[in-house]
């Protein structure tokens, strides 16, 4: 199933004006760090991303469509340009006092979300107010508060996973809770669980009932400071080469978990370069 970061827009892409209405071309700045760390995050985490985003009366004579476009497309196209796409952007009109379902933290906008069909238990909202963090616990989410005001209320503090600064804090964060993964896999022959965890420090603890493979499988944790749990029964009174051939699978089947993401094609094009060169010595 897949995960959603869901991202409120003022105060989290882009800087909110003492009125609180970005009706303007000059009005419109960016966050310190967005397009670097959010291009990471679209590009090699497996998060879809949503906008959700309240602005009161757009359309009525206070906020009038015209001025709203230029300055939010304006925003659209800059993160496009660094391949952040949004799966879907959602904007709620109405004013606080009218109560609308579809206004955060109420989730009316966002209800094909809850069917079942997505991992809301792994998605994220990400926004500056408590009613982000509202918004976050209405979806049965995890909250992210970007350069948020006040303290948080005790209600809420289940909720928020990280009270971040910046960009590069919440990417931070991301990467280290994304990158890892569980396995699980039993035939006839074998029965192996693993876990890993890409952002680790190097710690192991491998039983496959094979000393010297054990030993080996620690030195790809440990160089690779990656942490790594593989515990494998298989039928050595046959022989070794089932549970050998099986916990490389699992080992292969966690780093694609744990990868989630590649890197972009540009990044394999030069590694395959660098190659190339190094087989002509
Ligand atoms: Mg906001």
């Amino acid at each position: 199933m897949k995960k959603i970061l869901f991202l409120d827009r003022d105060g989290v892409l882009i800087h909110e004006p003492a009125d609180e209405q970005i009706d303007s071309l000059e009005k419109l700045s960016f966050l310190p760090g967005l397009f670097t760390n959010l291009h990471d995050i679209a590009t090699k985490l497996d998060y879809l991303l949503v906008m959700v985003t309240n602005q009161d009366g757009l359309g009525t004579s206070s906020f009038p469509e015209a001025t709203f476009w230029p300055a939010h497309q304006l925003l659209i196209n800059s993160l496009q340009g660094e391949g952040i796409e949004f799966e879907a952007i959602h904007i709620d009109r109405s004013f606080e006092h009218e109560q609308s379902p579809h206004r955060k933290p109420r989730t009316g906008m966002l209800t094909k979300y809850m069917n079942g069909s997505f991992d809301l238990e792994n998605s994220i909202v990400v926004g500056d107010r408590l009613t982000d963090m509202m918004l976050a616990q209405n979806l049965g989410c995890k909250g992210i508060r970007i350069d948020g005001k006040g303290d948080i209320p005790e209600n809420l503090k289940e909720v928020i996973a990280l009270d971040a600064k910046s960009w590069s804090e919440i990417k931070k964060y991301l990467f280290t809770l994304d990158r890892k993964a569980k396995c699980i896999r039993n035939t006839s022959e074998t029965k192996i669980s693993g876990a890993i965890n890409l952002d680790g420090i190097g710690s192991c603890e491998i039983h496959t009932g094979l000393g010297f493979f054990d030993h080996m499988l620690e030195q790809i944790a440990k160089h690779a400071q990656v942490d790594l749990f593989l515990q494998a029964k298989g039928d050595l009174h046959i022989d070794e080469h089932h549970t050998v051939e099986d916990t490389a699978i699992v080992l292969g089947m966690l780093f694609d978990e744990a990868l989630g993401k590649r890197q972009a094609s540009r990044d394999m094009d030069l590694l395959c370069q660098w190659m190339k060169q190094k087989r002509k010595y």
